[in-house]
């Protein structure tokens, strides 16, 4: 039996609500980060928790500033990770960014066995975990990936739609 509270969630959804809330105070500083990143390159954030909750990865977009077609704020994050983990495998790990991750990165994180993605905004044009194709249900996925998309997904969707009017006004 399903123990309904007061306000009309059942104790599985209030739990998911609290385990929730941890990835929105995150979400908070990846949004404070992309709008400085904002001023350079598409203000995208993310950062690597490892199994108990501690940051070991951060990155920022910089296809720009680097010259780099891999230069994805997701990529950044996993290189660093990986040096600090010293290990490829992300198996207990969790990765936060305000954008749904894109198909090259959503392959990358699947290769990297990441455990968890938490995104904010869905990217219904390139999206790689089910904005746009889901990847990880994909039969060359091989191992099982947790998502999460929707976390501040106003406040995710708002920064990115500001950045590209900033954009189209300047040009
Ligand atoms: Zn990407």
């Amino acid at each position: 039996m399903r123990y309904i509270f007061e306000n009309g969630n059942s104790n599985e959804d209030n739990q998911k609500k609290t385990n929730n809330s941890k990835y929105t105070l995150w979400m908070n500083s990846i949004l404070k980060r992309s709008n400085e990143i904002g001023k350079v390159e598409l203000p995208i954030c993310s950062i690597i928790l490892d199994e108990r909750g501690r940051c070991i990865g951060r990155g920022v977009n910089r296809r720009n500033i680097s010259k780099d077609p891999l230069g994805h704020a997701e990529i950044m994050a996993l290189r660093q990770a990986s040096l600090i983990k010293n290990d490829w495998r992300f198996n207990e790990c969790t990765l936060i960014t305000n954008l749904e991750p894109c198909t090259m990165c959503s392959s990358a994180l699947i290769q990297a066995r990441m455990g968890k993605v938490i995104f904010g905004a869905y990217d219904k044009k390139r999206g790689g975990l089910g904005g746009s194709i889901d990847l990880s249900k994909h039969e060359s996925a091989h191992h099982k990936m947790e998502i999460i998309g929707g976390i501040l997904e106003d406040e995710c969707s708002k920064i990115l739609q500001n950045w590209f009017k900033k954009l189209r006004t300047q040009k």
